[in-house]
């Protein structure tokens, strides 16, 4: 990451917290080349710079007389770009003015949280669609494939080796994402839903311990009914 302007220069810190931010893809929404590729010898080689939103210095793109060398070099005046779009956004900063660039580092940001389901949200209702499509995803591969179809008396079924790997690739994934996004979204439970939360953490660790580790003989604690109104 170039862009060395001694007394802005991002510290370590703040450069491993914009490439988290980024994703591994250039910051400009248009762009998004990917900041790491490997060159015909396998080596990684990377395009990545720290674009400053304000500028660096009093004289450059986007410059404010008024801000500190500490706020310039801060992590939220700088936005992790390819080599091109940092040339392109410094050579025009009349099209490429602060709002705009503050915006593609921010949404940036809100999107790979919402992919990840870690986003806070601001009410019960936007919590509960969150989660209901994973919920209903799980009750439905339930009833199709689970054990109180015809087949649980017989292992070797066909049907039973669907339901172990629904239960890896598919079930168990989904039910970490809603705890992720419960989680995150605490504030917003009742204090009954907090209790019937604890019971479903519970249930999903038995899940893991049985299928992910392989663990016989557990007695596995249930699925709380009262998951299914939970953020209701
Ligand atoms: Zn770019």
């Amino acid at each position: 990451m170039p862009c060395a302007r001694g007394p802005t220069n991002p510290s370590a810190s703040t450069r491993s917290r914009l490439w988290g931010d980024s994703s591994g893809y250039c910051g400009r929404p248009d762009c998004l080349a990917k900041l790491i590729v490997q060159d015909p010898v396998g080596e990684d080689a990377h395009f990545a710079e720290a674009a400053h939103i304000v500028a660096a210095s009093g004289s450059g793109p986007r410059a404010n007389l008024d801000m500190s060398d500490e706020a310039r070099r801060d992590w939220a005046n700088l936005l992790l770009l390819c080599a091109n779009c940092h040339a392109l956004v410094d050579k025009s900063p009349e099209a490429y003015p602060i709002d705009m660039l503050l915006e593609w580092k921010r949404s940036r940001i809100e999107k790979t949280e919402r992919a990840l389901g870690v986003s806070a949200v601001a009410s019960r209702e936007e919590a509960w669609s969150a989660i209901h499509a994973l919920r209903v995803q799980n009750r439905m591969i339930h009833a199709d494939l689970g054990p109180d179809n015809d087949y649980a008396m017989n292992p070797e079924a066909e049907q039973a080796a669907h339901w172990r790997r629904a239960m890896l690739e598919t079930l168990i994934p989904n039910h970490r994402s809603m705890l992720r996004i419960i989680d995150v979204n605490r504030g917003l439970l009742t204090e009954s839903e907090v209790s019937i939360v604890e019971q479903y953490r519970s249930h999903v660790s038995d899940l893991e311990a049985r299928h992910l580790h392989g663990r016989r003989g557990l007695t596995s604690r249930r699925y709380p009914s009262g998951m299914d109104r939970v953020f209701e």
